[in-house]
């Protein structure tokens, strides 16, 4: 993080880092168009390309709006570089494509992104990379996965859809004891609610397609670490590979940054309002949402997160039919499985997000046909609460 940036809180950051304002003066960050840039003399051109000069030269690793966006997100994540990507899903893949070769081998949280576990299974496989998965809340089953090999832990923390917590501090310990590094998903909680490089995480990544866009306009990623790891060796990858974010997404993400902390706290409010509601609807058999005093990490989730976030899941009585029901008799709620944005969304995993798993991988998960997840949106809860109410009654 630029040092200029340290005094500042998030809330400055947010709204300020990274702007260097151009001689035309402007208050809001330019979007630079343009797939290559210009330089004063074959001198300079020589200079930038072998590194001896800093600045721009071809917009696939170089672009002025593209920085804006990753220094504000590292000055909000409190590391010393971010490397945006073109969705969640390079900002993984160009991490483990820079640290990992073929014989390496990550232990995984078993509760991540669907999509991030096909890219291990499947592809990194192939490069001769294993993985193993273990219980997210689990320590020794953390510890009896690694191996002389290992290299890498990763996790997602509050989990999809069960807001399971990882012990982020304890895990980071683990990992270094073994001279392994820590890649955390901050996806759910973002930087406003959780700083996991501060609790002794290596990596974090991000999907910017979910809270930090926030209205669900653009995909795009990013990774976040130290200077060698990432702003030399995933860096690397980008420049190479160009898994890389448009100027177009990163401005729209900068926007969306500007209101990241406010909107992350009515998000979290608006949640634990839901949370509370549900847990007394006679349908519904269970709530999972860490603000609640009955999630089983309740005061883990307080002491590592400023708030419980937006996610909301729920067991309803009856199962598939049930849930199915409840979904279909929402009016206002959007059905869809994406997270993050400003309308509320409802989705049923065990027939979408984690449909591709066998029945039983869903019983381990916990995933079971009467659960709900509703990421939670700025509506006016009322409304929310009204939406879900003729579902929640008719039996
Ligand atoms: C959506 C998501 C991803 C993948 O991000 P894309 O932008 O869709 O590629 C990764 N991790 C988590 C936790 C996500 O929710």
């Amino acid at each position: 993080m630029n040092e200029e940036y340290e005094n500042w809180g998030l809330a400055t950051r947010a709204v300020r880092a990274g702007h260097r304002r151009t001689r035309e003066g402007e208050n809001s960050e330019p979007i630079f168009a343009t797939s290559s840039f210009v330089f004063s003399s074959a001198a300079e051109a020589a200079a930038r390309f072998s590194g001896e000069e800093p600045g721009n030269i071809y917009s696939r690793f170089t672009n002025p709006t593209v920085r804006t966006f990753e220094e504000r997100l590292a000055a909000l994540e409190g590391g010393q570089a971010c490397v945006a990507t073109a969705s969640g899903m390079s900002a993984i893949l160009a991490t483990c494509m820079a640290l990992l070769q073929s014989g390496d081998h990550i232990v995984s949280s078993r509760s991540v992104f669907g999509t991030t576990n096909v890219l291990f299974n499947k592809y990194l496989s192939r490069a001769g990379i294993e993985t193993s998965y273990v219980p997210l809340n689990d320590l020794t089953s953390w510890e009896a996965a690694i191996r002389p090999n290992t290299r890498l832990l990763y996790l997602e923390t509050p989990s999809n859809p069960l807001t399971e917590i990882a012990d982020i501090r304890a895990l980071a310990d683990l990992a270094h004891s073994h001279k392994i590094k820590l890649v955390v998903d901050n996806c759910f909680c973002t930087p406003a609610l959780q700083q996991p490089l501060q609790l002794g995480a290596d990596i974090v990544i991000h999907s910017a397609t979910k809270y930090l866009d926030g209205q669900g306009r653009c995909i795009g990623g990013a990774v976040v670490g130290d200077a060698k790891t990432v702003g030399e060796d995933v860096f690397g990858f980008l420049r190479t590979a160009g898994p890389t974010m448009s100027p177009f997404n990163a401005w729209v993400f900068l926007k969306g940054l500007e209101t990241l902390n406010l909107r992350m706290k009515a998000h979290a409010e608006n949640a634990l309002r839901l949370a509370e509601w549900l847990e007394e609807q006679p349908l519904v058999e269970r709530v999972h949402y860490p603000g609640l005093v009955s999630h089983p990490q309740h005061d883990l989730a307080c002491t590592q997160q400023k708030a419980a976030g937006g996610i909301v899941s729920f067991e309803v009585k009856g199962g598939r039919e049930a849930a199915w029901r409840l979904i279909d008799s929402t009016k206002m709620l959007s059905i869809t499985a994406n997270l993050g944005d400003a309308k509320s969304t409802i989705t049923h995993p065990a027939t979408t997000t984690h449909g591709r798993l066998t029945d039983d991988e869903k019983s381990q998960a916990g995933i079971n046909e009467g659960l709900i997840r509703i990421a939670v949106g700025l509506e006016d809860i009322e409304d929310i609460q009204s939406d879900l109410l003729p579902g929640l009654e008719s039996r």
